[in-house]
């Protein structure tokens, strides 16, 4: 009798990255992501202001593994 243990099958799902958009506030350049802008009653700067420029999402950047 052959007594197989049942092989659990893990799937690996890396964590999407998020490409969120981030904004930065035209008066004080504070970044505010999309995710945060969302939340909030209105889309309003911490200082007040409400004109938010499209910022680029940062890079990641990857490590050559030895
Ligand atoms: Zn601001």
């Amino acid at each position: 009798m052959s007594n197989e243990d049942p092989q659990e099958i893990v799937e690996e799902k890396p964590e999407a990255p998020s490409f969120s958009v981030v904004y930065s506030c035209m008066r004080c350049g504070t970044p505010v992501t999309q995710t945060e802008l969302s939340r909030l009653p209105e889309i309003k700067c911490i200082c007040g202001f409400r004109v938010f420029s499209k910022l680029r999402p940062p890079v990641v950047k990857s490590l050559k593994a030895i």
